[in-house]
């Protein structure tokens, strides 16, 4: 739990020596902070916005071992990925859960369908686990009524999973605080210090609400895990640029206008990239592009045009009969990435794996994915160990998330409730429980999240502004029409008490949340 004086108690710790710094607070920065704390290395993150608020709450949502880095050949990256993929299902039950995937080929597919076959034999080997299937297009049908169109000529089953990005950000970086790590969001990081030519610490600004700290923080190692933006820490250690910042977005619908129990991926027409629509926390998912991004990264995205017409194209494409267009839509979301830059001429040819690079003292650890954070990690922390060569030696731990109590023994949860709240909350779930008032454990409108879920993360989770609440902590923005805008005075009536604005700071707050929903997620 975060408490009410938090962030002036971790500022008021910043002039002791730290053995590691961590800057980005996505999910790269959140896994080497746990990481650390498991290790007993002093460890502090600094991110520059909310924790998650780059590229880790703006991705697909997927747990997956990544079918498609078998076309290129990756089998590493599938193998890593699909093991991870398992571990994360066995811990983060509630967060990480799985999702059963269909794969429809069509007449006229750049790519065979037995190729899939081969590519899913693989993965499953890969997983050790025979989990697909073959399916004529009547028994595809069977599985998902939808897919009405007439050029289907077959298809697989077989299973990934999904998750709450942000949430499983929120979930490590939690974890890691309660082993005594620290972390802090809205302190940028604007400067590197160095010592005798090499990286020793930082300079960090506060840019909470109000606040003018500033302060320099030492340690022996420092970590750049700021993703997209790697870039521009590394231009102070003189490091060439090398990141191609790609952007991919997504399109959600209500569930009662694109309904689907399990996903559903097939190759998007115009260049047989794999698309994928699948039902996501209330709502139905759509994605995603790839394609350059031409600016600078930002957290300020928004979806294309062309790109909102090339998601489009996919769901008319599987899904003829539902005739949805783009004023079906309820929200979107647009995220960046950062692959090394090898000039191809296709953005989604350039390799999707992480790098470690080590330049002055600073150790910059960027791309991979979502699904592969404790092997980022690790090997992250196999490189601070080399600058901190006396520290013991590190050893793994098997879990990548604190285990969880086993369901049946915890407090008095209501039993729909619990695997939902245990994911989210961890070992808090049954103080959330607590506090709720009367009528607080149910749903908001169509969202799965509940009111007393916007107490607690008022009160217990590091919110900063409204649209950490309610783009993060939960997520409103996406799943409820005009991002929960109708709701807004019930939300107020909890949240304000909460987090002890007076109405002049709510207003603003309101305002900047309005604000960013209609810019950055309203539907395009
Ligand atoms: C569209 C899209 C879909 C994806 N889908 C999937 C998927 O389904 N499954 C999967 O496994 N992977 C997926 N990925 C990949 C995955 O999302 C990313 O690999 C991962 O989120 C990157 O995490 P990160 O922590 O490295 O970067 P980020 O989450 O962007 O974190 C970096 C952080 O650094 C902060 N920062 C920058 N500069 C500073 C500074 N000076 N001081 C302090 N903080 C700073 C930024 O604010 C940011 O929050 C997807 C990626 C994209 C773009």
């Amino acid at each position: 739990m975060w408490t009410t004086n938090w962030r002036d108690t971790v500022w008021s710790q910043l002039d002791r020596e730290f053995d590691l710094i961590v800057i980005g607070g996505g999910i790269t920065g959140a896994g080497i902070l746990r990481e650390a704390a498991r290790a007993g290395l002093k460890a502090v993150l600094f991110e520059q916005g909310d924790f998650a608020s780059g590229t880790s709450s703006r991705s697909s949502k997927l747990v997956h071992g990544g079918l498609r880095y078998l076309r290129n050949a990756k089998i590493k990256l599938t193998y890593e990925s699909v093991h991870e993929r398992e571990h994360l299902l066995r811990e983060g039950r509630g967060l990480v859960i799985p999702l059963p995937f269909l794969m429809a080929n069509f007449r006229g597919d750049k790519i065979p369908a037995w190729v899939f076959g081969f590519g899913l034999s693989l993965y499953d080997i890969l997983a050790l686990k025979w989990n697909h299937a073959h399916y004529q297009p009547d028994g595809l049908r069977g599985l998902c009524p939808q897919l009405t169109s007439p050029e289907m000529i077959a298809g697989y089953r077989y299973f990934d999973a999904q998750t709450d990005d942000a949430r499983l950000v929120l979930r490590v970086i939690f974890e890691a605080t309660q082993d005594g790590a620290r972390a802090l969001n809205y302190a940028r990081v604007e400067g590197l210090l160095k010592t005798g030519g090499r990286v020793s610490g930082v300079a960090v600004r506060d840019l909470a609400p109000g606040s003018v700290k500033m302060a320099e923080v030492r340690a022996r190692a420092v970590v750049n895990a700021t993703g997209a933006w790697a870039d521009g820490l590394r231009e102070q250690v003189r490091g060439p640029k090398r990141m191609r910042i790609l952007r991919g977005s997504h399109l959600f619908f209500p569930s009662a206008k694109l309904p689907l129990a399990r996903a559903v991926t097939f190759l998007h027409p115009r260049d047989g990239r794999p698309v994928f629509v699948f039902p996501w926390e209330g709502v139905t998912l759509v994605g995603t592009t790839d394609v350059d991004h031409g600016a600078a990264p930002s957290t300020d995205l928004r979806i294309g045009a062309a790109e909102a017409a090339y998601l489009m194209d996919a769901v008319t494409h599987a899904f003829p009969g539902l005739g949805l267009s783009l004023a079906d839509v309820q929200s979107s979301l647009a995220g960046v990435r950062a692959v090394v830059d090898t000039g191809k001429a296709n953005p989604s040819k350039e390799s999707r794996e992480f790098v470690l690079w080590n330049e002055a003292g600073l150790l910059t650890v960027s791309g991979g994915k979502l699904t592969t954070f404790r092997l980022m990690a690790q090997t992250a922390l196999r490189a601070v160990r080399a600058i901190l060569p006396e520290h013991p030696r590190l050893r793994w731990h098997e879990h990548v998330l604190d285990p969880l109590p086993p369901e049946t023994t915890v407090c008095d949860l209501p039993p729909e409730l619990r695997l939902h709240l245990l994911g989210r909350y961890g070992n808090e779930a049954c103080n959330l429980a607590e506090v709720a008032r009367e009528g607080e454990l149910e749903a908001i409108g169509a969202s799965p999240s509940l009111w007393a879920e916007l107490r607690w993360a008022a009160r217990a989770e590091g919110v900063v502004h409204l649209d950490d609440l309610l783009a993060r902590r939960l997520r409103l923005a996406i799943n409820l029409p005009g991002g929960g805008l109708a709701q807004m005075e019930r939300i107020r009536a909890i949240v304000q008490p909460e987090l002890g604005w007076d109405d002049a700071r709510w207003e603003e707050e309101e305002k900047r949340y309005r604000a960013l929903w209609q810019e950055y997620y309203s539907p395009p």
